[in-house]
């Protein structure tokens, strides 16, 4: 009997980028059921709240039938195991990600060995982009419409109203 299998794909998403729905899409294509869970750190300071994140992913992601949007905080091999999920999602785009994910993906399974990290690697053309990117960008009145979904663009605009400072506003 084929066993079904759960992945998480955990992130900050703050917000979603383009980027981010790239790899939840080709992991949603390979894993049964898939969570994208937003962390939820309290001794970290968020752009948006995790509500608006939660929106954000959820809008952003509700043609993958297969996935769910959910958050958490405190450890993620802890809430893992109690959504008895067997497999971490994370995204690669370059070698700088690389030692940063290398050794949290040691540290999980040092706490959990049965939990497996699977890595995806980006597009090239997602490869420069990141959520602080984006935040950057707009609020300097750069263009991020084609990297960020609608909605996440409509939330940048209700954030940053007053962005860019003394620029043209954004379209
Ligand atoms: P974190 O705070 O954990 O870095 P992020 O939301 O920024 O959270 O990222 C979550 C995951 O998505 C990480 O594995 C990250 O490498 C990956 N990721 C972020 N941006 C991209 C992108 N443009 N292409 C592919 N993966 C990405």
């Amino acid at each position: 009997m084929k066993r079904s299998v759960r992945a998480v794909y955990p992130g900050s998403f703050d917000p979603i980028t383009n980027g981010h729905i790239y790899i939840a899409e080709r992991a949603a294509a390979i894993f049964d059921d898939m969570r994208v869970s937003i962390l939820v750190n309290p001794n970290k300071t968020y752009t948006f709240s995790v509500e608006a994140r939660h929106a954000m992913a959820s809008e952003a992601l509700s043609h993958l039938s297969n996935v769910m949007v959910d958050h958490f905080t405190g450890l993620l091999v802890d809430y893992m195991r109690q959504q008895e999920a067997q497999v971490i999602i994370r995204g690669l785009r370059a070698m700088s990600d690389f030692e940063y994910e290398f050794q949290m993906a040691l540290m999980n399974r040092r706490l959990a060995p049965e939990i497996e990290t699977f890595f995806i690697i980006t597009d090239a053309n997602y490869s420069y982009l990141s959520s602080s990117a984006i935040r950057d960008i707009f609020q300097f009145g750069g263009s991020v419409k084609d990297v960020v979904p609608h909605c996440v663009f409509r939330c940048l605009r209700e954030r940053f109203p007053a962005h860019p400072p003394g620029g043209k506003p954004h379209e």
